[in-house]
This record gives C-alpha cells, structure tokens and sequence, in this order.
C-alpha cells in the first residue's frame, strides 16, 4: 500500500479533493448521496421522457427506484433507450412472474455463517457491509435481501468480528452490500482497526459501485484511511458499460491507484445494456485507460424482477467468443456465473 506513496500523493491531485480545506464540506459526498433522485417522475422530466412515465412499475415493484446526480448526468438527453437510464428506472417488466425467478438465487441465505457473514469460498469472507447504495440497479441480485436484520456494521461490527476472529483459515476479507462506502469513513476505520488485530487476515477488498455512482466520495479522507491500512487492498468497481465512465470516475481511479489500491471491474450482461460486442469491447478499452483491470462479467443471477435483463446463454457465450478474438486477453473478463453449492463462480457452459 504504502509502497506506491512516492509516485504521487503531492500537490496535483485530482479535483475532487479540495485545495483548500474549506474549498469542499468534507461531508460533501454525503450531501450528494442524500440528494439522489428517488422519484420516477422528476428522473424522466430531467431527461425529457415524461411520457415513460405510464410503464413504471407501481411501487418500484418493492425495490425503490434511487440514482444519483453524477450518474443521471451521464445520461442521454431524450433517449428512452439510454444504456444507463436502463439500470436504474423501474419498468414494469419488473412486476412480471417469471417460473425459475426467484427471491434468493445465489444462495445467500444458506451460506450465512453469522450476522451479514455469508462464507461461500475458501479463505474469503464476505461481510454484507450495510443495506444501502447511492443507485439501486434493477438487475440486482440482492435486490430481495433482508439487509435490515442482515448488516455487518450494526452493533459495531461486533459479531462479523467475532466471527471472523474465530476462523483462522480466512485470509481475505470482503466488503460488500448493498455498498461499503455508503457508510461514513469513520465506520469503515471503527471495523478495520480491530480487523487488524486478527492476524490470519492478509488481503482486505472491498466491493463498491460508488466510485462510479458517486465518484465524490472517493475524498481526502477516504485516501487516508486506505493509506493506512495494513493489508494490500483490492477495490472491485462495478460498471456495465463504457458511457458510465466520465472524467469524475477516472479522477476517482486515478486518486486510488496512486493511493495503492488496486483496481477491477465487474459488470453483469444485460439485454439492452450491453449485450453487444462493440459495447463490451469499448467498455474494457475505457477500464484500461482509467487503470481498472476487466474482471468478471456475470450472466445475470435468476433473481425475480430481472427477467427482462437476461440474456440467453448461447446468445451470451456467441457474443463472449466474438470479443476473445477482438481484445487482448488482459482485457478480457472472465464470463461467470454463479452456481449455488459450487466452490467458485464457474465459467459459463453452453447449456440452454
Ligand atoms: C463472489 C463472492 C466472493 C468472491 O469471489 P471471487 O471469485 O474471489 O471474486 C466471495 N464470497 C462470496 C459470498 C461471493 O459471492
Ligand atoms: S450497487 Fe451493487 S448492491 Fe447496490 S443495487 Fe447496484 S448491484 Fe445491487
């Protein structure tokens, strides 16, 4: 981590962090993320749909509908079909039925191992962080998790420690939700300073949309609690397609790799996202340039509400054939899904 301090936490850092203290509320991203647009109707008069209006799901279909500011202003101007639009708007596609769609697809439920622990792979724990995000995306595979009984951080963290403390073959610690980084920077140093005193814990990660839905949060004081942290530390950001990859978002990876942290992705293929070649391929060029290393792409978990995102497999395993041959194998992810009971996200098989 604190190896890479030298080649650059000087004086031209990018410009989310303020010159001066008093410049920018440190609070600032909290604002924004308070600020998110949670209601249908001024999502689409912002971006001149208003006649969407009559195929929004009524009641977001239980699952509210939330984006942020940042991300709404990468959005196309008039365009129904905007890739990002998309993600977050709440059709109602989503009230639909459909057999083989369930409430818990992955298995959360059956691999919860104490209070927001769910352990599904050898040496690595996955801490259900808090319920909330600054975007609920409508493919979300949590989107029916019981996050109110079910987050790490109530009662200080106090039983995921626990737990974690009496499992010495972890050796990786995952960060996940809903997102992480929704909760205050003190919150997350709270659970890792005693993190660090379990000494079979060797590499922290952390799971996080919000340096692309709220790139402002990637403040001074975020970097300084990176800084200093112990372990080598691996940040999983989560874009789906390239458009969602404005300069705010590169300033925040920038400002993370030059702060040690090292950067993947991973999207979920989505019909009427990015099940296209061209859009796959741009989305890994974009990831290179802003240092973010393509990791996963999921096919979508069978989660009721989401039908409408998925994409037949053949279809999905054509398309991932074509992009093995149009992108250096560095930029290629890993085409997974995830498989109930298996010891890892498998690769996906030609099936139906
Ligand atoms: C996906 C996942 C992980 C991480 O898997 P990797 O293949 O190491 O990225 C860990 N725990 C749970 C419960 C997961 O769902
Ligand atoms: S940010 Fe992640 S956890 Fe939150 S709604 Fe989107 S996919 Fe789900």
């Amino acid at each position: 981590m604190r190896d890479w301090d030298s080649i650059g936490t000087g004086p031209s850092e990018p410009h989310m962090i303020p010159a001066s203290p008093h410049a920018a509320q440190p609070e600032d991203w909290r604002r924004q993320y308070r600020d998110a647009i949670t209601d249908a109707r001024i999502l689409l008069a912002e971006l001149g749909l208003e006649h969407l209006a009559a195929r929004i799901a009524p009641d977001a279909a239980g699952f509210p509908l939330r984006v942020t500011r940042a991300f709404l202003a990468r959005m196309r101007h008039g365009d129904p079909d905007d890739p990002l639009l998309r993600q977050v708007l709440p059709l109602d596609e989503e009230t639909r039925v459909v057999p083989g769609f369930g409430l818990d697809a992955v298995g959360d439920l059956a691999a919860r191992d104490a209070r927001g622990v769910l352990h599904k792979y050898e040496g690595r724990a996955l801490l259900v962080a808090t319920g909330s995000c600054a975007v609920n995306c409508r493919y979300c595979f949590r989107r029916h998790f019981p996050y109110g009984e079910e987050a790490a951080a109530a009662n200080g963290w106090r039983e995921a420690l626990d737990w974690l403390r009496s499992n010495p073959d972890i050796d990786e610690v995952l960060l996940s939700g809903g997102d992480p980084l929704a909760l205050s920077t003190p919150k997350l140093a709270e659970f890792t300073d005693t993190l660090r005193t379990i000494g079979h814990v060797r590499r922290l990660r952390i799971h996080s949309r919000l340096p692309v839905a709220l790139p402002a949060r990637i403040d001074a004081a975020l970097l300084d609690w990176l800084d200093a942290l112990p372990w080598p530390t691996v940040l999983v950001i989560h874009a789906n397609h390239a458009q969602e990859l404005a300069d705010d978002v590169a300033a925040a990876c920038t400002a993370l790799a030059r702060h040690g942290v090292r950067l993947y992705n991973q999207s979920v293929l989505l019909r009427g996202v990015n099940d296209s070649v061209d859009v796959l391929k741009t989305l890994s060029e974009r990831l290179f340039e802003l240092g973010v290393q393509p990791y996963y792409l999921h096919q979508l978990d069978r989660v009721a509400g989401t039908a409408h995102f998925e994409v037949p497999d053949a279809h999905a395993l054509a398309l991932y054939e074509q992009l093995r041959a149009r992108l250096p194998g560095y930029l290629l992810p890993r085409l997974v899904r995830e498989m109930q009971g298996m010891p890892a996200k498998m690769p996906l098989q030609g099936t139906s």
